[in-house]
């Protein structure tokens, strides 16, 4: 590793991801991300990886000294300090109401980084961390509807595969993602549920919604599970009076949906609870939720007091497994099969009860 620190001082800015703050020392220093870091660190696979998601701490203190940031700084811009509020991992190894990246080798599979085309046009050419929320659709700032694609082909946005040594092109067509057309969007109360959540990410605690703010994301995600199935979804809106509409996939989960079916989600969910919990109530009687739809999710109390009041729901014992394929049937399977197929019908005829 080359000692001292980089020959050019970049500066970190406010919210700035770790990831979009190391491509740009790379091409302020004229070269790309990838050569950039395996100068200092040959051989280290560092962007095949979603760098911001996790932290190797013996390489931040060595970046620390190299970029002239205190770690903890640097650390800070990562994604662990949301993650540590957004709750704990699901069981896929997602972070819930965090964009999934998926990364397979140099690609990233998933639409995981969000960007506000204006802030890229006025110059602000860095990728922000609430640009990786789920629930972030809109830009703060300037309002408009946040993209989570090239306008042009499509990809997702990768700043540090990106061409031209310019983290605000399209790392597949080189079109520049920045717009100044503003689009808003619509959907009631998606934008009530960004604020909310955002402002339950900050401190002092507040309120969120009907819900006090260190339950308010395990509520969501809880709320945003039931939701996801198709007829559960169609249910629900026709229950609490929005306009009925086709969710792409039959298995949809947040961190991996793209940015206008994540939209119908909130749009759904902000609707369910609006008025808590008559709402609530409505939505699921008319899904015909029961206790066990909600079984395997965390339920704060606030939901845990609602859910207790639904049905309990059918219990299918899943661990009666009827036993009629024994080794004895097995040798006979191999040896004699009209042997087998005999004891084979008449085990079977034991157990719905005909001998
Ligand atoms: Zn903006
Ligand atoms: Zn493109």
């Amino acid at each position: 590793m080359i000692g001292g620190t980089w020959p050019y001082r970049v500066p970190l800015y406010e919210d700035e991801l770790l990831s979009s703050f190391l491509v740009r020392n790379a091409y302020a220093h004229g070269t790309t991300p990838y050569c950039f870091l395996n100068l200092y660190w040959p051989g280290k696979h560092i962007w095949n990886r979603d760098i911001d998601r996790t932290v190797d701490h013996d390489w931040l203190d060595a970046l620390a000294i190299l970029a002239g940031i205190p770690a903890a700084q640097l650390e800070a811009s990562t994604l662990l300090p949301l993650r540590a509020i957004l709750g704990s991992t699901l069981r896929n190894g997602d972070t819930p109401l965090l964009l999934s990246a998926s990364v397979f080798h140099r690609t990233r599979r998933r639409h995981s980084l969000q960007f506000c085309p204006i802030c890229l046009v006025e110059g602000r050419r860095w990728f922000r961390r609430i640009w990786r929320l789920g629930f972030v659709f809109v830009c703060p700032e300037h309002g408009n509807a946040l993209l989570d694609a090239c306008p042009k082909c499509g990809s997702p946005v990768v700043p540090h595969r990106s061409l031209g040594l310019d983290p605000s092109r399209c790392h597949q067509c080189g079109t520049f993602l920045g717009n100044e057309a503003r689009e808003t969007l619509l959907q009631t109360g998606v934008l009530e549920w960004q604020n909310l959540l955002l402002g339950a990410l900050s401190s002092p605690p507040r309120l969120a919604g009907p819900f006090v703010q260190s339950e308010a994301f395990a509520v969501v995600r809880s709320l945003l599970s039931v939701l996801t199935p198709r007829p559960v979804h169609t249910a629900i809106r026709e229950a609490v009076h929005l306009p009925l509409v086709a969710l792409p996939a039959d298995r949809l989960q947040f961190e991996h949906a793209r940015i206008r079916e994540r939209a119908l989600l909130m749009e759904t969910l902000a609707a369910w609870v609006a008025d808590w919990p008559v709402t609530f109530r409505r939505g699921a009687h008319a899904a015909r939720l029961t206790q066990r739809a909600f079984r395997r999710l965390t339920q704060p109390a606030t939901l845990r007091s609602e859910v207790e009041q639904l049905p309990l729901g059918i219990a299918r014992d899943r661990a009666y497994v009827p036993k009629v394929l024994d080794n004895q049937l097995r040798r006979l399977a191999r040896k004699d099969r009209s042997a087998y197929r005999a004891l084979r019908a008449r085990r079977l005829q034991e157990l719905v009860g005909l001998v």
